[in-house]
């Protein structure tokens, strides 16, 4: 595995959260929209499928998949295209969109409606592995994606998902231990785990939620001929969380330079352009 093209194109993306990328008028955009648990997220790829923007927003209109505020959802993708129209000067005509796996057609539907409510077509509907695949390229091993609400694996052989698991803890049981041990509201808690000044100060706190993710991917994983685990997902990119889990699961653990965006770029690389311009 590439890890330094991996981490490279990773930073790439993370530098257009800020910065914007300029495009030529006429040139063919991918766009991928995450409609995750804890953000929405917004990638705008070039015509050789380098980044050029990112937005995103805290958002608690998806659970664990399901659209429960179709509004609230609809106004942030929405204010997210435009914002980045905005910016990069371009209207955006179509998307990809990715469901956690095993999710049925009713639901991705409500997803493919509140990003087309936003004026975008849908052109590609994709699993989350297969997204966050697209951009790792593991052939054997273990994507786990922790993101807001739940532990999520994805068992590979010779590059195909060969088995799926998905458990409730996620970087909102992380939140909510915080917020009881610091006696603060959630929505603090939510800022403090993510100040990096203070992510060494967190961890003996948290380190209890991190072994039951990892005792999630060791139910999971036992019995299986597991040689590596790749971590995705926002709650991972709290520091040194890859060291508890390989101290939990004896496998070698990779995580890559901010897991949280691996997803929302693998959702935009598999964007296709809309049947008349393709
Ligand atoms: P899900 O996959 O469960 O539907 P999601 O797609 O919203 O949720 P992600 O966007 O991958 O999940 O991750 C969101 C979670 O990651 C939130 O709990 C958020 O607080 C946490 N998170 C994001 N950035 C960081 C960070 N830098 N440090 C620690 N946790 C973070």
């Amino acid at each position: 595995m590439d890890f330094a093209r991996i981490d490279q194109q990773i930073s790439a993306l993370e530098s257009c959260v800020e910065n914007t990328i300029e495009v030529s008028p006429g040139e063919q955009l991918f766009v991928g929209v995450d409609l995750g648990t804890a953000y929405i997220v917004i990638v705008v790829l070039n015509a050789q499928k380098e980044p050029v923007a990112c937005a995103m927003e805290f958002a608690q209109a998806i659970k664990d998949g399901l659209v429960v505020d179709y509004v609230g959802a609809c106004h942030i993708v929405r204010k997210l295209v435009q914002q980045l129209e905005g910016r990069l000067g371009r209207t955006l005509t179509h998307a990809a969109i990715a469901m956690p796996p095993g999710t049925g057609h009713k639901d991705s539907n409500t997803h493919r409606h509140v990003v087309e409510g936003a004026g975008l077509e849908v052109t590609a509907i994709l699993d989350e592995p297969t997204a966050a695949n697209a951009v790792l390229d593991v052939q054997n091993g273990v994507i786990v994606d922790i993101g807001g609400g739940t532990t999520g694996l994805s068992v590979l052989e010779d590059g195909e998902v060969t088995y799926l698991a998905d458990e409730a803890t996620g970087g909102t049981h992380v939140s909510l231990v915080l917020a009881g041990s610091y006696g603060i509201s959630f929505v603090e808690a939510e800022d403090l785990k993510k100040d990096q000044e203070r992510q060494a100060e967190i961890l003996p706190v948290v380190r209890p939620v991190i072994q039951k993710m990892a005792s999630i991917v060791n139910k999971h994983i036992e019995g299986r001929d597991i040689s590596g685990i790749y971590l995705v997902g926002g709650t991972c990119c709290l520091k040194d969380f890859e060291k508890v889990m390989e101290k939990e699961t004896g496998k070698p653990v990779y995580k890559p330079a901010n897991p949280f965006l691996v997803t929302p770029l693998g959702i935009a690389l598999n964007c296709i352009a809309p049947q008349a311009d393709a």
